[in-house]
C-alpha cells in the first residue's frame, strides 16, 4: 500500500469515527477533500488510485495544471474544489475549469464567477461563502454581520448554486476556542439554510481539527498534510494566487 492509501484510511477511519461520536442530529454525509496544493500530479493519482474523488487546490493555475494532465490521461469523475482566495483576475479560469469554489466573500467575484460560467455554457458552479470568524485582520472572508445580504444576492446569480459556508478557523492549541467558532459557523449555517433550500454544506476542518470540526457540525473537511504529508514552505510562499 502507498503512503497515501495508508494516510487516506486513517482519515476516513478518524473521520467516521467522528461522525459515530456526535450529535445524531448531524445527518448530512461528511466529504473529505483531499488538499494537493504544492503537491505533485503523481500524488493525486495516488490518491485516485486509493479512491478519492474530491480534490482542493489554493492557486488557480496549480490547479489548472492538474486538471489538464488528468485530462490529458483520459480521468474522469474528479471533482475540483479551489479553496485559496481569488482575484478578480482569476474568476474567468476559475469558473471555467473548477467545480467548487469555496472562497467567495464579496458579490463583484460571484457575479463574475456567474458571468463565466455563463458564457461558457457550463453548468452552474457551486459556491461557498467564506466566511471570517476568528476576526483575524489577515483572514479573507466576510463577516457574519454582512452574510445574509451576501447570501442573497449571490443565490440570485444564475449561473451559481449557492451550496453553503466555508471558515478557516484560528490555528490555536484551545480546543474550547476553536470549538467555540465551530460552533458559531454552524449557527450560521442552520440559519443560512433556512433561508436557501439548496445549501447543504459547511466547510471546516483541516489536519490539525477535522475531528473536533466533524464532532461540530462540518459536512465537508478538507485535508493536506495528513494525507500527501508536510508541504515544504518555500514552494507555497513562491506561489501567488
Ligand atoms: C492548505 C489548506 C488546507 C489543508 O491544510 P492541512 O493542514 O495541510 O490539512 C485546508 N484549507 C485551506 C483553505 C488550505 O489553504
Amino acid at each position: 500500500m502507498s503512503t497515501i492509501e495508508t494516510n487516506l484510511q486513517g482519515v476516513y477511519q478518524a473521520r467516521d469515527a467522528a461522525i459515530a461520536g456526535r450529535r445524531a442530529t448531524f445527518s448530512a454525509p461528511v466529504i473529505v477533500v483531499a488538499v494537493s496544493k504544492s503537491k505533485p500530479l503523481q500524488d493525486v493519482q495516488s490518491a485516485i488510485m486509493a479512491g478519492q474523488r474530491v480534490f482542493g487546490e489554493n492557486y488557480v493555475q496549480e490547479g489548472m495544471a492538474k486538471i489538464h494532465a488528468l485530462a490529458e490521461l483520459g480521468v474522469r469523475g474528479v471533482e475540483w474544489h479551489l479553496i485559496g482566495s481569488l482575484q478578480s483576475n482569476k474568476a474567468k479560469l476559475a469558473a471555467q475549469h473548477f467545480d467548487w469554489v469555496q472562497t467567495v466573500d464579496r458579490l463583484s467575484i460571484a457575479a463574475a464567477l456567474s458571468r463565466h460560467r455563463l458564457a461558457n455554457a457550463l453548468s452552474p458552479l457551486n459556491v461557498l461563502l467564506q466566511i471570517n470568524v476568528s476576526h483575524e485582520q489577515t483572514k479573507h472572508g466576510v463577516v457574519p454581520a454582512a452574510l445574509p445580504a451576501l447570501a442573497d444576492a449571490v443565490a440570485s446569480l444564475p449561473a451559481l448554486r449557492l451550496r453553503g459556508l466555508m471558515a478557516i478557523t484560528e490555528n490555536t492549541p484551545d480546543e474550547m476556542a476553536l470549538r467555540g467558532q465551530f460552533r458559531q459557523m454552524c449557527r450560521l449555517f442552520d440559519a443560512l439554510a433556512r433561508r436557501h433550500p439548496g445549501v447543504d454544506t459547511l466547510s471546516m476542518g483541516m489536519s490539525a481539527d477535522f475531528a473536533i470540526a466533524i464532532d461540530e457540525g462540518s459536512t465537508m473537511a478538507r485535508v493536506g498534510s495528513r494525507i500527501f504529508g508536510p508541504r515544504s514552505q518555500s514552494v507555497v510562499q513562491l506561489q501567488s494566487a
